[in-house]
């Protein structure tokens, strides 16, 4: 078989639906998992909407999402004229004609039918006039679409879907001002760009059976179908914004690592056996449209968690720190310096467990960005009481002789409760709040470790008055 071509062709809204996200997920791994080319074509023919920033939001989302793509973006409207030549090819061929008539024509024409209770697509008196009776008047390009037999849609998630022609109206190429129609456009750039497989949402199913007449009217290959089911909320209804981000953007803003969003996606309408955790590699290998499930996949929440959860444990920390630090840009924290970034990275160990999001792994490293004299939260300063400062004492003492080993730190600290007469629970509330001014953090000896002897001896001191 030939190489797999496979698109995403968005349409700039000014932000990316998670819809197409999942859309371009899955033509990716369909495509690089096959050795094949995964192309990015911008629909952007609506001028208003086809700004700079409403294109960047797709890229950037799509970036964001780790899905690269071959080649040059693809602008549609740049191809307009390509895009006329085949409307004039269509007409030339005689599968195409000119229609004079006007849109009152066609309004009159309508309502007439519809008092008569007939068919009200249209049908254009000039589909048979010879081109010397033309007038010279304004004219659409309409294709000669056939009037019996039937229209085959073989799809790889929907099946065969059969429709009448008799239920397919002419439909517009060009339209009076010369423009090409959208869905001209799309056949002509997918035919173009050599697209093997159409892999989109199941709201553009209907538009496959008017788009296969441009292609049989060209006798061009038509590309294999797969139409997804659309993703709804919980509540089993279209995914809206009330009910969940909808935005892909507000996923990476409130730190979802990448991979765990993709694993997730992949899952939503897609399932191989019951695997819900997958690498890249695992998706790459496993994923086809014969396990595309035929009704809509709902949001959840919980299990994009979960995922996400598992995949931040399971990510080597140089990688990690790496999608740390530019989550940094939406974290309260801002940047931070370079001495931090290290401990954070010193800390990866520590802070990746039980953490669903980057957001929750910042939060836990709390005890990394604060500095003496520490802000207590409220809960946390109700461990410093006298006999909790007074075992800090002793602790410190013994803490200036350490070897520093996680060893040594644990038998120090429990020496200290033993002499203290309390178990090692009551000990570690006070060191959490004298190195954090928190309640929830890492073990206190990771945090010991990570700190390092003199600031940790230097934010116990502090909670003691010294
Ligand atoms: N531009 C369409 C959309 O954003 C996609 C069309 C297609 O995939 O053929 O839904």
């Amino acid at each position: 078989m030939s190489q797999v071509v496979t698109r995403i062709a968005p349409s700039p809204t000014g932000f990316m639906h998670i819809g197409t996200a999942r859309t371009a997920l899955f033509n990716w791994l369909y495509a690089r998992g096959r050795d094949g080319k995964f192309y990015i074509r911008i629909e952007d023919t609506d001028r208003k909407r086809s700004t700079e920033e409403a294109n960047k939001v797709i890229i950037n989302g799509l970036n964001w999402l780790g899905l690269n793509y071959d080649g040059d973006i693809i602008s549609q409207f740049e191809r307009a004229p390509r895009h006329v030549e085949i409307a004039e090819a269509l007409l030339k061929n005689k599968k195409a004609y000119k229609c004079y008539s006007s849109p009152e024509e066609i309004q009159n024409f309508k309502e007439n039918a519809k008092k008569s209770g007939a068919s009200t697509l249209f049908k254009s008196p000039w589909r048979n006039v010879d081109p010397s009776e033309h007038p010279d008047s304004p004219y659409v390009i309409r294709i000669k679409s056939p009037e019996t037999g039937v229209t085959n849609i073989q799809d790889e998630v929907q099946g065969d879907i059969i429709i009448k022609n008799n239920q397919l109206d002419d439909m517009v190429l060009l339209r009076s001002d010369g423009s090409p129609v959208y869905m001209l456009a799309v056949v002509v750039d997918d035919h173009d760009m050599g697209v093997t497989h159409v892999i989109r949402g199941d709201d553009h199913l209907n538009n496959a059976a008017r788009q296969n007449l441009i292609y049989h009217a060209m006798g061009w290959n038509i590309p294999v179908y797969a139409h997804i089911p659309l993703i709804h909320g919980e509540d089993g209804k279209k995914m809206s914004k009330r009910l969940g981000a909808t935005s892909i953007e507000e996923y990476e803003r409130e730190g979802y690592p990448a991979s765990g969003v993709r694993n997730y996606l992949a899952r939503l309408g897609w399932s191989h056996g019951d695997e819900e955790y997958f690498t890249d590699q695992q998706a790459l290998e496993w994923f086809n449209l014969d396990n595309i499930g035929k009704s809509p996949a709902r949001f959840n929440l919980k299990k994009l968690q979960f995922l996400s959860g598992q995949h931040i444990k399971n990510t080597d920390d140089a990688a990690l720190i790496n999608e740390v630090k530019n989550f940094l840009k939406y974290d309260k924290n801002g940047s931070i310096s370079e001495d931090k970034v290290e401990l954070l990275n010193a800390s990866l160990y520590c802070l990746k467990d039980k953490v669903k999001t980057f957001s929750e792994l910042i939060d836990k490293a709390a005890f990394i960005f604060v500095n003496i004299p520490i802000k207590m939260s409220h809960d946390a300063s109700l461990n410093l009481d006298e006999d909790a400062i007074k075992m800090l004492r002793t602790l410190t003492l013994h803490l200036s002789n350490a070897t520093w080993t996680r060893d040594d730190l644990e038998q120090i600290c429990n020496r200290v409760s033993e002499i203290s007469g309390v178990k090692f629970g009551k000990l570690a509330s006070p060191i959490r709040a004298a190195l954090s001014g928190q309640t929830k953090t890492p073990s206190v000896f990771d945090m010991m470790l990570v700190l390092g002897r003199d600031e940790t001896i230097a934010r116990l001191n502090s909670v003691q008055g010294f």
